[in-house]
């Protein structure tokens, strides 16, 4: 997850996961915030994370 330091406009972002299952780019605060929800509800779901989280750590 990357998003700009401020949110003076344009501001753009870009979502994407080690699973590669989520890739997302995003525009607009609003656009934005919504990717960041986006990515944190993924994290919470997602099958390379959960499953990094029993034990084994990712390089
Ligand atoms: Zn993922």
């Amino acid at each position: 997850m990357l998003a700009p330091p401020s949110f003076d406009a344009p501001v753009e972002a870009w979502s994407w996961c080690s699973c590669d299952r989520i890739k997302r780019t995003a525009k607009g605060r609003s656009g934005v915030l919504q990717l960041i929800e986006a990515h944190n509800h993924h994290r919470t779901v997602c099958p390379l994370l959960n499953d990094a989280q029993e034990g084994r750590k990712a390089a």
